[in-house]
């Protein structure tokens, strides 16, 4: 971890004494993850202040081999963005708008600003940014777009990957990548901004990007009650119907997940109490409120007619709409309170969620009795956030000593229903080897290939993503 003195005398004098640290707090702040369940290293926080300096940065770590891991919020889940070593490089001082053009829709913003920051400059200029995220207020562009994240909007908007106009990128030797445009149709070979979406810093240090905007748009939000798993992706057909495209959000919460919820915060309550397993959050977005009103409430009462639904609540203010929100994003920290919990990030086929889940259930439950199964998310995009959890003080703790085999189960049944292991969070060091025998073997050698292609000294995140030979 000793870096070459001539390294850092360089560092020091290219960034100033505000653009870099050692400070223990600091350094071991950088190395502990959001969900502090590892813990990692580096000797040392470099805080470039604009591109010119992240590009003379980078080339001194490449003269000098110095391996980097590019951090924003350090919000992500994978293990990717925390250092083991490596120099941590920070965006957070690089924040800074570029552009907003209302009439192209388009915002062209400094890689280190989080999501929050474009939501509210988009809403300012009477525009919509849709990603959203339970850690908007932390996440930064440069790491959704390094993870392509995905958050509550992907239904109608798609992941982050699908919001990106244009790249800027300091590529792993310095050289710098201009490839910010506000334009929709650029078709002169490779898409490269694609490459580094995804790419979790494996491949340059994303600066600056732009990003499309959307007209402002009116939300309905409706509560639901269901029956079963079955009836829910049902539903989103049935909804989907009605109200077409309009449909952003569509994410599912079972009965035992809003029991935690309640348990660790007593103030927060089911907007509508039944004894049925499900809820299902749906969000209709039109141009105007009484439009998506409308549309949801035919929706919901054929629904409940044909008996898809058991009974729904609409919100009737911003805050009540915040309010069924804030149960669905209080889960996770929830299920951390309550016990272990091991945690998967998994997709399938949406016709195929009700199997899936009969048989996950069925699996973990024959080989770990006790375990509770908490499985809620993004269901309209086939992707659900699964955890076999119990609780912190169950007298024989069976599930901590087990997570490997649990993970590899969940895993193989994931495969064998045609999904994937990492739906959304990425793949950093925590999944990279074990999708060596999930992916074909011509993908894994055509990542290695573009690795060393255009990072052959091997310094920009090594050991993420991509396997070793
Ligand atoms: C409470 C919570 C809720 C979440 N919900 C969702 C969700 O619904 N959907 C979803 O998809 N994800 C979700 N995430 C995870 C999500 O991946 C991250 O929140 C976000 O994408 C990471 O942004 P960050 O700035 O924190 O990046 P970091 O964690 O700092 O880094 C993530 C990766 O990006 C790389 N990176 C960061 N900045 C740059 C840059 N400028 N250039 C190149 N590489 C860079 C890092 O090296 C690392 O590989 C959630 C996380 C939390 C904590």
């Amino acid at each position: 971890m000793a870096l070459p003195i001539a390294f850092l005398e360089q560092v020091q004098t290219l960034l100033g004494p505000k653009g870099w640290t050692t400070d223990p707090d600091r350094l071991e702040q950088a190395a502990t993850p959001w969900r502090g369940t590892y813990k990692g290293q580096t000797p040392l926080i470099v805080m470039p202040k604009t591109t010119s300096e992240t590009s003379k940065l980078v080339h001194l770590c490449s003269e000098h081999n110095v391996a980097i891991t590019p951090q924003g919020g350090n919000t992500g889940l994978v293990d990717a963005g925390t250092p083991h070593g490596e120099v941590t490089l920070s965006l957070r001082r690089m924040h800074g708008l570029r552009d907003l053009d209302s009439f192209n829709n388009s915002i062209t913003i400094e890689a280190g600003a989080t999501l929050r920051t474009v939501q509210d400059l988009a809403t300012d200029a009477d525009r919509f940014f849709p990603l959203s995220l339970g850690s908007e207020g932390t996440a930064t562009i440069g790491g959704l777009i390094s993870t392509n994240a995905g958050g509550v909007s992907v239904l109608r908007y798609g992941m982050m990957r699908d919001l990106l106009l244009g790249l800027e990128v300091v590529l792993p030797d310095g050289e710098v990548w201009h490839g910010l445009s506000g334009l929709r149709k650029n078709n002169t070979g490779y898409d490269l901004k694609h490459l580094f979406a995804g790419a979790e810093g494996t491949l340059g240090i994303v600066t600056a990007a732009t990003l499309k905007l959307f007209p402002k748009t009116a939300k309905s939000t409706a509560w639901i009650t269901c029956k079963a798993a079955g009836d829910i992706v049902k539903l989103l057909a049935l909804v989907r119907e009605h109200a077409g495209d309009t449909v952003t959000s569509f994410e599912m919460i079972p009965a035992n997940a809003l029991e935690m919820v309640r348990k660790e915060h007593p103030q927060i309550r089911d907007p509508n109490p039944s004894q049925h397993s499900w809820r299902v959050l749906c969000e209709i977005s039109m141009p105007k409120e009484n439009q998506a009103r409308s549309v949801l409430e035919t929706a919901l009462a054929a629904a409940i007619e044909c008996g898809l639904a058991e009974d729904a609540v609409i919100a009737e203010t911003l805050e009540q709409t915040q309010r069924f929100w804030t149960i669905r994003e209080t889960i996770p920290l929830s299920k951390r309170a309550y016990g272990t919990a091991i945690n998967h990030d998994i997709s399938v086929p949406v016709s195929r969620i009700p199997d899936f889940l009969d048989a996950a259930d069925k699996q973990l439950k024959r080989n770990y009795p006790g375990v509770e199964i908490i499985a809620f998310g993004h269901v309209g995009d086939g992707n659900l956030h699964f955890s076999a959890c119990e609780p912190a003080n169950r007298i024989t703790p069976k599930l901590a000593e087990n997570a490997a085999e649990i993970t590899h189960l969940v895993h193989q049944l994931t495969t064998e229903f045609g999904g994937s292991i990492s739906a959304e969070h990425g793949v950093g060091r925590l999944k990279r080897d074990e999708l060596i025998d999930i992916r074909s073997p011509a993908a894994t050698a055509a990542m290695r290939g573009i690795k060393s292609a255009l990072d052959p000294k091997n310094i920009m995140n090594p050991g993420r993503v991509v396997p070793r030979d």
